[in-house]
Formats: C-alpha cells, sequence, structure tokens
C-alpha cells in the first residue's frame, strides 16, 4: 500500500456493496490490492458460487465480518464512478423509504446494459485532432504542403481547436474536407478519433428559438413567485386545462437554464411527450434529452449519459427518469401531478412525483407540481401551507371556459351507449365543420359474450374476470391476464350459435359510428389501435390537423393534448366511477371528467361537454359539475378527514399471492401476527382479506393495509417489520410485496 494511504496496513480496505439482486441488504467485500475505488464504480463480486455486478456505495466501512470471512471484489468495472455521492444518497434512500432492494433500486435507475457487466456505450462523437507537434508553424514546419492550400488550412484550423472537430463541424467551417484529412492523416498529421461530449455539444449555431408570449396577469405572478434562486420550495401550480401552465414552466426553465443549471421535467406518459418535446424543442435552445420507456436500449443510455454528464441542460421524461444523474439541477417540474402514471405499481413500487419533491429538497432547487385536478394529497400540501399555492383561474388567450351538460340516460334508449341527446349533438358540430371527441374508457368490441341460450358468459379462466370480446381481431382477451381465445362461433357449454356481445367497448362505438356517418373521418384510440410504434404520435398529429371529425378513445385522450378543433366533448360513461369500491374512486371520476372535458374548446371556438349519466343526483358529481374541482375537492377532503384516510393517515399495503387456494391469506395471518407486537396501538391493520379480485392470472390473492397517523411512525413500523416478513415461512410459490404510500387500495 502507498506510504499516504490513512488506513494502518492491518486494516483492510472494505467496500459496501449494493448487489444487482434481491438480498435486502448491501454486502461488504475487500476492495482489490490495485487501488482506490470510489463509490459510485461498478464492481464484479463473488455471491454463492455465481459472480455478480455490484455497485460501490461507501468505502472504508467499519464492517461487522471478521476479515477472514471477507471476500474480494472481483473486478472494478468503471474508470469512473457512473453515480455522484449525492445521486447514490437519493437512490438509497429511496430504496429506504419504499422498502425496496438497495441493489435492485440502484441498477434499475442505470440503463439497461449498465445493469450487467458491459461498460459505458462510447458515445463520443467521431472527429479530427491535430497531432502532438504537427500544427506548429504549419506554413514553415510542412515544406510537403507548400502547394496543398486545402491541407494546410484544415490542418491550421485543427491545430487552433486543440479539442479537435466533428465533421459537421470542420465542413461547416471549410466546406467539404474529406480529401485534404485523408492525405494528413496519410502524412500522419492529423488522427481520427473520439472527440469529449463538451466539443459535440456545441450546437450548430440552431434555429432561433419561437419568441415567447406575454404572459397574462395569473401567469406572471406564478412566474414571479417561483424564485429560483432561494433555495428548495414546493409549488403547486393549479390551473384550470389551458390556463398556461406550459408557458410558466417554459418561462421558469428559461431563467434556470440561463443561470447555468440544469432542468427536470416528468412528465405522467409517453403519449404526451411528443407534443410537449416539440414545444420544448422550438422554444429552448440549450440541448435536451428525452427518456422514456418507448426508447431502445441504446437511445436511453445516450439520454441518461447527457443528463449525467452536463452536456444536455434539459431532461424530459416519464417516472423513472427521476432518478436520472443530473449534476447542475436547478429546477423540477413534474405536469400533470395527480395522475397514477406517475405511480410505479410494479417491482421497485415508488411515486415519482413525491420522489421529485425529495430530489428537489437535496438538491436545494425549487419543485413545481402542475395540473388542473390536482391530487387531493397535493392539494392538502398547498391548503396547509406546505406547499405555496399558485393559481391560474382562466384559460389563457382568447379560448373560454367549456359548458357542461348533463345528459340523464336513466330509461332513455341507447343506441351502443350513446344517447339520443348526444347524437342530435353531435350531428349538429359535424355539420358545422367541427371535430367531436367521445370518451369511453373501456376498449374492445364488449366487455362479455353471453350465451342467449343457456347463459353461459366468457368468463377468463386464470381471473376472476370476464373475457373482453375483440371481434376485429376475432379474440375473447382477459384484459387482467392477457389470456387469448379465438372468438368461439358456438356456445362452449351448450353448442347454441346464438352468442351476443353485451355492453360496448369502443371498438363496437366506433363500427356504430361508422354506420350512422358513413365516409367521414375518424379515429379511434385506445392500446389496440396505437399498437404500432409511432402511431399515436401520428394518430394525434391528425386529429390536431383536424383531419378526424370524429375522435373516440380511452383515456388516452384525455390527457392533455391540445385538440383545438375539437368543441363537443361526449363523456359516454363514467357511473362505475360514482360507486367505485376505492376510496379514491371519486377522486379519479372527477380527474378524469375534468381532464376529459378540457379538451374542448381550447381555441377561438367555444365548447361543450356533455356527460352521460345515470346518477345525475349524486352529490359529489352535481358539486363537481356545479362549483368545480376546487369545490369538489374540498368536499373530498372533508370526508377524508371524518373517515381518517389518506392524506390525513399515512398507509401501506401488503400483497401477497400464490397458485394455492390458502396460501397468501395464511403468509398475511402470520405477518400481522407478526406486525402487531411492532406497532403501537395507533397504528391500524385491516385484513387481512381476498383482493378485490381474488384470483387473478392463476394466482389467488390476498391483502394487509397498514395505516398509521404520521409518515415516521408508518416508516418506523415497516422498518422493524420487513426483517420479520423476510424471515417468515412460506410455501416456494408465494410472492409478497410491500406498496409504501399506495395508489390503488384494492
Ligand atoms: P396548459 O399547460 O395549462 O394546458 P398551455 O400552456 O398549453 O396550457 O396553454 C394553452 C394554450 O394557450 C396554448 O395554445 C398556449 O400557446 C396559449 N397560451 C398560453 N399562455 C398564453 C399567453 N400568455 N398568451 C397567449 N396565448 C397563450
Ligand atoms: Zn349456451
Ligand atoms: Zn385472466
Amino acid at each position: 500500500m502507498p506510504a499516504a494511504d490513512p488506513l494502518p496496513a492491518a486494516a483492510p480496505r472494505v467496500l459496501r456493496v449494493a448487489v444487482a439482486a434481491p438480498l435486502g441488504e448491501l454486502l461488504d467485500y475487500l476492495a482489490p490490492a490495485s487501488g482506490a475505488v470510489q463509490p459510485g464504480t461498478r464492481v464484479l463480486v463473488p455471491l454463492g458460487r455465481a459472480r455478480r455486478v455490484g455497485m460501490v456505495v461507501a468505502v472504508d466501512q467499519p464492517t461487522a465480518l471478521p476479515a477472514g470471512r471477507l471476500k474480494a471484489v472481483a473486478a472494478v468495472l468503471d474508470e469512473a464512478p457512473l453515480l455522484a455521492p449525492a445521486d447514490l444518497d437519493f437512490l438509497l434512500w429511496a430504496a429506504q423509504y419504499y422498502r425496496g432492494d438497495p441493489g435492485e433500486a440502484l441498477f434499475g435507475a442505470l440503463p439497461v446494459r449498465l445493469r450487467r457487466a458491459q461498460p459505458l456505450l462510447d458515445d463520443r462523437p467521431l472527429g479530427w485532432r491535430a497531432l502532438p507537434g504537427a500544427a506548429a508553424g504549419v506554413d514553415a514546419g510542412h515544406p510537403e504542403l507548400r502547394r496543398a492550400p486545402r491541407q494546410r488550412a484544415v490542418l491550421a484550423l485543427l491545430g487552433r481547436t486543440p479539442q479537435g472537430l466533428t465533421d459537421t463541424a470542420l465542413r461547416s467551417a471549410l466546406g467539404d474536407c474529406a480529401a485534404p484529412l485523408r492525405a494528413l492523416a496519410g502524412r500522419g498529421l492529423v488522427q481520427r478519433c473520439r472527440l469529449d461530449a463538451t466539443a459535440a455539444a456545441a450546437p450548430a449555431a440552431a434555429a432561433e428559438p419561437d419568441p415567447p408570449p406575454i404572459l397574462n396577469q395569473h401567469q406572471a405572478a406564478a412566474a414571479a413567485a417561483v424564485a429560483t434562486d432561494a433555495g428548495f420550495g414546493c409549488f403547486l401550480l393549479d390551473g384550470v386545462t389551458g390556463s398556461g401552465k406550459t408557458e410558466v414552466y417554459l418561462r421558469l426553465i428559461a431563467r434556470v437554464l440561463d443561470a447555468g443549471r440544469q432542468v427536470l421535467v416528468l412528465v405522467p406518459e409517453i403519449g404526451l411527450t411528443p407534443q410537449l418535446r416539440n414545444r420544448f424543442a422550438r422554444r429552448v435552445s440549450a440541448p435536451m434529452a428525452v427518456l422514456h420507456s418507448a426508447l431502445a436500449d441504446t437511445e436511453r443510455e445516450r439520454a441518461w449519459r447527457a443528463a449525467a454528464t452536463g452536456s444536455a441542460r434539459l431532461l424530459l421524461g416519464t417516472r423513472s427518469a427521476v432518478f436520472t444523474p443530473l449534476p447542475a439541477l436547478g429546477l423540477v417540474i413534474v405536469d400533470e401531478e395527480h395522475d397514477l402514471s406517475l405511480k410505479q405499481q410494479e417491482g421497485f413500487r415508488y411515486s415519482a412525483r413525491d420522489l421529485a419533491v425529495r430530489r428537489a429538497q437535496q438538491a436545494d432547487c425549487p419543485v413545481v407540481l402542475g395540473s388542473a385536478t390536482p391530487s387531493l394529497e397535493t392539494l392538502h400540501n398547498a391548503r396547509t401551507g406546505r406547499y405555496r399555492h399558485l393559481l391560474l383561474p382562466e384559460r389563457a388567450g382568447r379560448a373560454v371556459d367549456p359548458e357542461i351538460l348533463v345528459a340523464d340516460i336513466r330509461a332513455q334508449p341507447l343506441e351502443t351507449g350513446l344517447s339520443h341527446a348526444l347524437l342530435t349533438r353531435m350531428e349538429r358540430e359535424i355539420d358545422a365543420g367541427n371535430q367531436v371527441l367521445l370518451f369511453l374508457n373501456r376498449r374492445g368490441f364488449s366487455p362479455v359474450l353471453t350465451c342467449h341460450d343457456c347463459g353461459w358468459i366468457s368468463e377468463c379462466s386464470r381471473c376472476d374476470a370476464r373475457m373482453t370480446l375483440h371481434r376485429g381481431r376475432a379474440l375473447l382477451v382477459c384484459h387482467h391476464c392477457g389470456l387469448e381465445h379465438g372468438q368461439p362461433v358456438q356456445c362452449p357449454y351448450c353448442t347454441s350459435p346464438d352468442l351476443r356481445p353485451l355492453g360496448q367497448g369502443t371498438e363496437r362505438v366506433e363500427d356504430t359510428l361508422r354506420q350512422r356517418f358513413p365516409g367521414l373521418p375518424l379515429a379511434r384510440i385506445d392500446r389496440d389501435s396505437t399498437r404500432r410504434r409511432g402511431e399515436l404520435e401520428r394518430l394525434l398529429a391528425a386529429a390536431a390537423r383536424g383531419e378526424q371529425r370524429i375522435l373516440l378513445g380511452t383515456q388516452m385522450l384525455a390527457k392533455g393534448h391540445h385538440l383545438p378543433g375539437v368543441t363537443l366533448v361526449g363523456i359516454l360513461d363514467l357511473d362505475h366511477g360514482l360507486y367505485g369500491s376505492d376510496f379514491r374512486a371519486t377522486e379519479r371520476m372527477a380527474q378524469l371528467l375534468v381532464q376529459v372535458a378540457g379538451r374542448a374548446g381550447r381555441a377561438e371556438r367555444p365548447g361543450t361537454v356533455m356527460l352521460q349519466t345515470r346518477h345525475p343526483q349524486h352529490p359529489m358529481l352535481s358539486l363537481l359539475l356545479r362549483e368545480g374541482y376546487g369545490a369538489f375537492a374540498t368536499a373530498a377532503l372533508a370526508e377524508r378527514l371524518e373517515a381518517n384516510l389518506p392524506p390525513f393517515s399515512h398507509q401501506a399495503m401488503l400483497r401477497a399471492d400464490s397458485p394455492q387456494e390458502q396460501a397468501a391469506l395464511d403468509f398475511l395471518v402470520q405477518a400481522l401476527a407478526a406486525a402487531r407486537p411492532l406497532a403501537p396501538p395507533e397504528v391500524e391493520f385491516w385484513g387481512p382479506a381476498p383482493a378485490q379480485m381474488e384470483r387473478r392470472a392463476g394466482r389467488v390473492r390476498a391483502q394487509l393495509l397498514l395505516q398509521a397517523p404520521t409518515r415516521g411512525l408508518l416508516q418506523r413500523v415497516l422498518a422493524a417489520l420487513l426483517p420479520v416478513l423476510r424471515g417468515l415461512k412460506a410455501p416456494r410459490d408465494l410472492r409478497w410485496s410491500l406498496d409504501v404510500d399506495p395508489q390503488e387500495s384494492l
């Protein structure tokens, strides 16, 4: 060991490593003799008989293991750390808060190739550099170039640019110089090589960005309220659809980029990113990276690296982008903060919105949560003063609020779910040359197929659910487990040919509309019609240009798309949200309703929304329609307070499932018995109970809900409970998971 080493020669250097395997803990290893390894570096470590990739999270740790039992790191995989100490802190904090596995959390945050033992993708651009000394005194020093002015010019330019130049940069300075470069390379004066990312990031004078509009008074007040140079602060930008929230983001982004810092923008869904990305690209001239799950692995890795090295100044991404290293982070924005897709519901379960707040706190910068329909959690934080509440009460520009009409469809004849009132209204708008948007949150042709003779229904053999008829593909499909059967031509039970679809999905409504409006351009937008990559983008762009007259779709259509030609929004059915068994059902219904309604009349033309319902007198629905989302939220929060539900308490859901009938419940009974003594009396346990859909994909599911008055208490109980859960006896085929701050309580 070198003499400067601060440790006594006898003390082995111990590395704490997060291994990419579900171990539930960090492991200690001996550092390689060959020298220092910094935190954030990947290593290969022995684990049992295998070798695994791990990440060093701390060095020179005291270890509980005797020196003889420590195994040595087998190899160091990176020359320099992939993650900075702040990134490690954040990821390990997230793993701890959500009671996830540290290794899974850390490696889940890396681009796919880096989760394996593969080296960083060399994405530095190719270019040319003068060899050392070659360019010195170009004219005097190289008599052989006397009659080659092009080569002299190229060499002189490279001599002045020691970091090198890309082909593009050379071409824009000197025109095509492929031949002189070849000649110079032949003389050993220049070299083709990889250039530093900074040399490449210098953009070739991007097109002038669009000029920003003048903010209205509310927007200006909101933008002024967010101090971008005063450290951490959390802001709720609560603005009706079309009120110009995005303009406020753009203003803040410009300010932060000008100050030389980076910006992270999180959006719920990929479908939202094309429009938003284009809008950002037109307005922001700084280099931008985009991260979402539809990218190829190498594209993701490139975007991740651009953010991590600082060459990208703005990162726009879906939920997992919250984990991307951003060394100069100066602002975090979460658009549509209420959206459920910001919550990861499988594997390492986390809320990207809540983590965004933590991330901003760690980076000591502001975070802005934007929505037209804020979640009750966030509204509560704003109303109790923990977040600053910024309101944009009016639509920006010239658009006016849509008018909402209620179509009471009790005892009304419906044509494939469409009431006479809605059809009449549609005809009127179509005749006037406008676009109509119809919302039905159910894809497929019909949610069930039944036998008219014996009453057979198309049940899934693996779930407590019906199989949906997809007539276009002639299939019965279970939307819960993915099971598919060919569409039967006769009843599997009594062989009667009289099989009938019951109810309707978007495919069936499309059929009806095509018959009713023959030749009228219509687009159905749901997961089935947009399976092909780029299809959603294409359909939405065509819709925005006004090429379709009717847009029919599921909640894919409800999200922030800008569809200026839509003057009528028809909502076919939201009633299930009024009486859902999840306590968040009405909140979700209200958000969906307001979001869909927000698609109407976003430009000069005023809009109308027609809501079909069998419960026009439902108190929460009528409150929402009469007084708006804010009043609805006040009443809904009062109900939550009364029932002691979140945000007035804090929950964690323990779920278990197994192919065997009783196993999940048995496990949770044990879990409850173990947990009770660990928790003070104010912690409540609900269950164990069968899940709402007890059987799914052939597994029987159960759940146990923990509820505590404070986050801190809940965390303490979970910390004590987790090791106990890991030690419980359970059959091999039982799986369990813990969901902290669950968004679905079913
Ligand atoms: P939101 O994000 O709240 O839905 P946007 O920022 O998309 O709202 O704005 C809605 C529409 O109004 C967009 O077409 C936008 O260009 C326009 N807009 C926003 N702010 C202004 C403004 N201050 N002046 C004129 N038009 C504006
Ligand atoms: Zn039958
Ligand atoms: Zn199924």
